[in-house]
């Protein structure tokens, strides 16, 4: 590694960067030179930090394509920087560390995501301190002289945590972000703790595999009491629907009428790839615990275990993206890939 740490931020817009609308008042998107110029600390950092900026989004526009345009900015710069910190909007933040820890095979170097809960020019903004603590941790290395972090993580506030893990938890507090089924990866208070033992460790180093083909044909289906046949029936008639994470009840659970089950069944034999994620912000799913579940798993439906809807939901879309037929993708789910699933 250089002296300096080499890193590269990439703007893709959010809350951080975002400026009011003078006629509306409401947040838009604004440019990076903008949200640097906010930032006059970062030169004390003795770090080489270039740029790469995507026209700025809120990230509720996110998508395949933003996704392919981050990850393929990555893969076209991996070998020139030791560390990536994107720059990007909370309200879907959780989704693409999810999308990127997938499309980043092989990762060696952190690809830090961090934003902000007030925009970076306001007086009691979040941005500067998520922005320099970012960077900090983009540079970090071991005693042994290696990146610290070699994952997706997000940082927010007090905390790193594994991206495929993250769930945004709160529309107003700065410690937004939240891995309620696995430990933090570091504590930010007056210093950087890292929990060593939790950060994702490969076995071996394998040269970096991008894949930039995320297939949007998925959706989630939410239950709620009182579902009626007719709704079900709709929804699992989208057309051209490949893969549905079922947000169940509890421990992955779903009612027992027949009517439920048969549509579940007939939609898995029609070649449906469904996942039975928790509504539970904590836990995961136990098919097996309740006839609820297990008339679920009898039907077909996948177990998704302890993953967030996040990880869920672009996995499909990864998964699918490779080109697997769905009993290749069914088995698969359940597989860890990076450390999004405990099996
Ligand atoms: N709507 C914004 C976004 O996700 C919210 C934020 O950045 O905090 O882009």
């Amino acid at each position: 590694m250089a002296a300096q740490p080499r890193i590269l931020i990439i703007y893709t817009g959010g809350t951080i960067g975002m400026i009011e609308n003078p006629e509306t008042k409401a947040l838009q998107p604004f440019d990076f030179s903008h949200l640097i110029d906010n930032v006059p600390k970062i030169k004390m950092l003795d770090f080489r930090i270039d740029n790469i900026q995507f026209v700025p989004i809120d990230s509720s526009d996110m998508d395949e394509h933003g996704w392919a345009q981050i990850a393929t900015a990555i893969r076209d710069n991996y070998d020139r920087y030791d560390g990536f910190v994107v720059l990007h909007g909370t309200d879907t933040m959780a989704y693409t560390a999810s999308a990127l820890s997938f499309m980043l095979g092989n990762l060696h170097k952190p690809v830090i995501i961090t934003g902000s809960q007030l925009p970076i020019g306001e007086v009691r903004t979040d941005g500067e301190e998520n922005l320099i603590t970012a960077l900090q941790i983009a540079a970090a290395r071991n005693c042994a002289g290696e990146p610290m972090v070699q994952e997706v993580a997000i940082l927010f506030e007090n905390y790193l945590w594994r991206g495929n893990r993250s769930t945004k938890m709160s529309a107003d507090n700065f410690n937004a972000f939240k891995s309620n089924n696995y430990p933090r990866l570091a504590r930010i208070g007056l210093g950087i703790n890292y929990e060593e033992d939790h950060l994702l460790r490969h076995k071996e180093r394998l040269p970096l595999d991008v894949r930039t083909v995320m297939d949007p044909a998925v959706m989630f289906i939410e239950l709620n009491p009182g579902m009626t046949p007719a709704t079900l029936r709709h929804l699992l008639a989208t057309p051209g629907i490949k893969g549905i994470v079922l947000r169940t009840f509890g421990a992955g659970n779903g009612p027992t009428a027949d009517w439920f089950l048969d549509e579940i069944r007939a939609a898995v034999d029609r070649g449906i790839v469904i996942v039975n994620v928790t509504q539970c912000v904590n836990g995961g799913v136990h098919s097996k615990r309740y006839v609820s579940g297990d008339r679920l798993l009898s039907a077909g439906v996948i177990s998704g275990h302890d993953m967030t809807s996040e990880a869920a939901i672009t996995k499909l879309m990864y998964l699918f993206g490779l080109g697997l037929i769905p009993a290749e993708v069914a088995c698969r789910i359940e597989e860890n890939i990076c450390g999004e699933i405990t099996v």
